[in-house]
């Protein structure tokens, strides 16, 4: 006797609503806070990415639509508005007050401003979701 090639799953697999987490208090702290931990807004446990920086669409664990909130260009300005205060204008002033060497400010500041940004930019668009959830933001 051979053995059958499909098991049948023997539990049911639980309702979404089970699996929600209790309705969190939607503040703007609580969905900023949750969103730069990179964790979803509405539970904090769940992945917030499936990727560096694609959205995971469903939360694995309160099942929350992560998907609605529209990031957009909000996140990259953020990060460059952020980054560019904090390396490139005391750059200039080394330049101007220092005397550093243009070149040398252009090879010292673009690996640095990459390296920010690329570094900076998942945590500022998790905040950026986190916001949108806690205004109650999304698409309709
Ligand atoms: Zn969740």
């Amino acid at each position: 006797m051979s053995e059958p090639l499909y098991h049948a799953p023997t539990a049911e697999p639980e309702p979404r609503a089970e699996r929600r987490a209790p309705d969190a208090p939607r503040t703007i702290l609580t969905g900023l806070k949750r969103g730069v931990r990179r964790r979803c807004p509405n539970c904090g446990e769940g992945p917030l990415f499936a990727g560096y920086l694609k959205v995971e669409p469903v939360c694995p664990r309160c099942g929350n639509d992560n998907g609605c909130y529209p990031a957009d260009d909000g996140p990259a300005y953020f990060t460059i508005f952020l980054i560019g205060h904090l390396v490139i204008a005391p750059g200039l002033a080394l330049t101007v007050l220092r005397g550093w060497s243009p070149l040398g400010l252009l090879a010292v500041g673009l690996p640095t401003v990459a390296t920010l940004t690329l570094a900076a930019l998942p945590f500022i668009k998790g905040a950026w979701i986190g916001v949108l959830w806690g205004v109650g933001g999304g698409k309709p």
